[in-house]
């Protein structure tokens, strides 16, 4: 009987779990969506009938769902070797993913008031499974844990210095996950080492970040404190003018106010005033309409200037990468952004980039282009199961 893996992601209100086997084929999927609500479903990828669950099934209770049925069917007749979990803020504690032992369940809770909506949910899965499975390694891979090689001039904010010591305000940067799955994609398409591998990776989906990666390592990124700086998002603003804050306080509206605008109102929503989805968007721009055209502009004028100015934290790149449902799949918004920066050199090959660089080992660019540009689907979850199995094999040879 093949050996499994399972990988776990616990959003505020959803949960998606995976089943590897030990060669990182994926056997089956799993997302339960709506949590804690009356409408809560579950659904494994490929089924038409969701599964049902309690009305107002908690993660816990979809999780374990989600395990029957899978005995059920057959594909979890013993234990797994090793549970992957996603965790969002490992805070300067996980410069790595963890074995999680009681000691890393308490530095994430402690990690907790940096990522007060995703840090609590995560656990409350890590401590599902493990209730599920108590004889199993478990292991946390952050999505901050990358970014923990920026060089200080990079993760500061210019502000009094004791916000830092006091309260550990910095930048940390997300989507490591993903941008550390694409230096190594890019270095294997590309024929040279990780170590070696200087990109500038663009994760473009409903939430989106740039990074800068030299020999290897993270060395800058779009994303701060929170998940909200940097980029235009689905419905986050990304960079805004700071003074916005005693700008609006002056029109009535509080801080908590703002802080659900702009996480949940704002970019592609709040300027198309339509929709958060480029696809969506881009269709309405191709019969008119204004503002969705205006949106898609912004998103790829901000991006084009992170792009540019990722190139501060570099001394050569071998490749500008995309990624997420918009970075690979988009050829629209790929060409708008790199028209901007005609300077620079970059040239994309107009049908290379409207295959998404399918046929072409992920290449877009053309002969004339002064950089390889490429398009590669991250892969999150295979990073997680590797990363679990690793660890939990190490936590047996101890
Ligand atoms: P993700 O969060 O990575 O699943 O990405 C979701 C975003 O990708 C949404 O804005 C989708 O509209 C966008 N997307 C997916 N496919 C396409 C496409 N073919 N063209 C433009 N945007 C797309």
């Amino acid at each position: 009987m093949e050996d499994i893996i399972l990988v776990v992601n616990c959003g505020s209100s959803s949960l998606k779990l995976a089943v590897f086997d030990s060669h990182y084929n994926k056997v089956v999927s799993a997302l339960a969506e709506r949590l804690s609500t009356d409408d809560a479903f579950a659904r494994f990828a490929g089924d038409e009938a969701p599964l049902s669950l309690p009305s107002g099934a908690s993660h816990e209770a979809a999780l374990q769902a989600l395990i029957d049925a899978l005995r059920a069917r057959g594909i979890l007749e013993r234990d797994p070797v090793a549970i992957g979990h996603r965790v969002v803020h490992g805070g300067e504690t996980f410069r790595e993913a963890a074995l999680l032992d009681d000691d890393a369940i308490t530095a994430i809770r402690d990690c907790s008031g940096l990522a007060p909506l995703h840090n609590p949910v995560n656990l409350s899965g890590i401590s599902a499974t493990r209730a599920l499975f108590p004889d199993v390694p478990q292991v946390a891979v952050f999505d901050t844990a990358f970014h923990q090689t920026l060089p200080p001039r990079a993760f500061h904010y210019a502000l009094p210095e004791a916000y830092y010591r006091d309260w550990a305000v910095r930048r940390y940067g997300f989507h490591g996950t993903s941008h550390y799955f694409m230096t190594q994609e890019a270095a294997r398409l590309l024929g040279i080492t990780p170590a070696g591998t200087s990109i500038i990776s663009a994760h473009l989906g409903n939430g989106c970040s740039i990074a800068a990666i030299r020999d290897g390592i993270s060395v800058d990124t779009s994303m701060g404190l929170t998940p909200l700086e940097g980029l235009v998002m689905g419905t986050r603003s990304g960079d805004v003018d700071p003074g916005l804050f005693d700008f609006l306080a002056g029109k009535g509206i509080s801080a908590t106010e703002l802080h659900e605008v702009l996480n949940k109102k704002s970019g592609l929503l709040g300027l198309s005033g339509q929709s958060n989805d480029m696809r969506s968007l881009c269709e309405l721009a191709d019969h008119g309409h204004k503002p969705s055209e205006l949106a898609i502009d912004v998103f790829c004028f901000r991006l084009a200037k992170y792009i540019g100015s990722m190139m501060a934290s570099l001394t050569r790149l071998n490749a500008l990468v995309f990624t997420g449902g918009i970075g690979g799949n988009s050829a629209r918004v790929r060409q708008q952004t790199l028209s901007h920066l005609r300077l620079l050199g970059f040239e994309l090959d107009p049908e290379l980039n409207q295959c998404n660089g399918l046929y072409s080992d992920g290449r877009i660019d053309s002969e004339g282009s002064r950089f390889p540009i490429m398009v590669i689907p991250t892969n999150e979850e295979l990073v997680i199961a590797r990363e679990a199995l690793r660890l939990a094999e190490t936590s047996q040879t101890v």
